[in-house]
């Protein structure tokens, strides 16, 4: 097998994380002779300072012809004051525009050695493992029309989606409920929105495309509170941009570390990975930055652009087994007296792709 990526490692801490990932992500590609191709482009404030632009044609160009986009993170101080369509954040939003992924899948899960990082009890998240499956391209943030009229002092925007829309999210939500726990739960607000009806009728009529797989449905502010009070009993869930960028956040919490979450854009022409975390200025070059969430973020690559479950699998083991044995990134960190191994962002990459070997042996 063949995989060709482009890395995008963009400002701050990207460079940092991004290439911890992708020494794991070669490592356990290679193991079964697979062949990684890895080329770079620029993104963000690093290409505004060279190019001029946030998102160079070049690197663009590079993305259309890979199979995979590995992004790190954009944006930086210095940048804070140019007009939102210079900022770095330009870069990513017209990257994610030209690849055309509509679903954005943000794994939510709890680790037992990480269970003292949530703010949930640990009986509440322990063998917790959600996968939201976020509709990206339409609904409210997309809808027309919108305004904001200033003069007559009102506001509006369109929630909006059409039967297609619906149905090709649904579709990537119940084949990834099929190779896993076979339960889909579909998020919507049906007793108020007629968009939510479409929702719900669509999802409803794909699922019956997909018999073993478990379908039901939670209206959304009901599922804000399930997921604090009873996230085990959810697999896959399904629901439309606004409330998904909610509900993805507020899972955040479970795993308890914003350093510690992947994500992957899928259904476009070209996939788009991308850890969750910003560029982190902060701790940028000081070799605090976690590399974990970017390291899981190199296994959605394997795992929904190579196929390869076995490796992206052991990439998640690897990242448990480290965490079991005591090491931590500064970030992970709780108390005084925790007897953890603190290790740097390239002792903690270089520790996860030793075990990552070793699992695949
Ligand atoms: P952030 O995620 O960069 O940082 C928030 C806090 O979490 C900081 O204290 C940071 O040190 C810490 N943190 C984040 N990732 C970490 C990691 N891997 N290891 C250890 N600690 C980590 O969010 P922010 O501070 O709101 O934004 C900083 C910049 O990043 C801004 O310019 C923002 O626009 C940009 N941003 C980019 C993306 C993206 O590229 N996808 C996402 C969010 C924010």
């Amino acid at each position: 097998m063949q995989l060709k990526i482009l890395v995008t490692a963009g400002d701050g801490i990207g460079p940092e994380v991004t290439r911890e990932a992708v020494a794991v992500l070669q490592e356990a590609a290679s193991v079964g002779g697979n062949e990684i191709i890895i080329t770079e482009g620029r993104i963000g404030g690093i290409a505004i300072t060279t190019d001029g632009t946030p998102l160079p044609q070049k690197t663009l160009d590079a993305a259309l012809d890979s199979d995979a986009v590995f992004l790190g993170a954009v944006g930086g101080n210095e940048f804070n004051s140019l007009a939102p369509d210079k900022r770095p954040e330009a870069g990513l939003l017209g990257l994610r525009a030209a690849l055309g992924g509509f679903a954005n899948l943000r794994p939510a899960f709890a680790l037992k050695e990480l269970a003292v990082n949530s703010p949930l009890r640990a009986e509440i998240i322990d063998g917790v493992d959600i996968l939201f499956v976020r509709e990206l391209l339409g609904g409210a943030y997309f809808g027309k029309p919108r305004e904001w009229n200033k003069e007559t002092g009102v506001a509006f925007n369109t929630m909006i989606y059409s039967r297609e829309e619906v149905a090709r999210v649904a579709r990537v939500a119940l084949q990834l409920a099929q190779k896993r726990r076979k339960k889909l739960c579909s998020v919507d607000k049906a007793n108020v929105l007629e968009v939510s009806q479409l929702w719900r009728a669509t999802v409803i009529e794909v699922a019956a495309e997909f018999p073993d797989v478990a379908l039901e449905h939670q209206y959304v502010d009901a599922m804000a509170m399930h997921i604090m009070n009873r996230p085990r009993d959810f697999d896959v869930v399904v629901t439309e941009n606004l409330f998904g960028d909610i509900l993805t956040d507020e899972s955040g919490v479970i795993t308890g570390s914003l350093g510690m979450l992947p994500s992957a854009t899928i259904g476009g022409k070209v996939n788009l990975y991308e850890p969750i975390h910003g560029s982190a200025p902060d701790i940028a070059g000081k070799g605090l930055a976690n590399p974990l969430g970017a390291i899981l973020t190199s296994a959605l690559i394997l795992r929904h652009s190579a196929g390869l479950e076995t490796e992206a699998a052991a990439i998640e083991s690897a990242v448990r087994k480290v965490l079991e044995q005591g090491f931590r990134t500064a970030d992970l960190v709780r108390g005084k007296d925790h007897g953890y191994k603190v290790l740097s962002t390239t002792e903690m990459g270089a520790k996860v792709r030793e075990t990552v070997k070793q699992i695949l042996a």
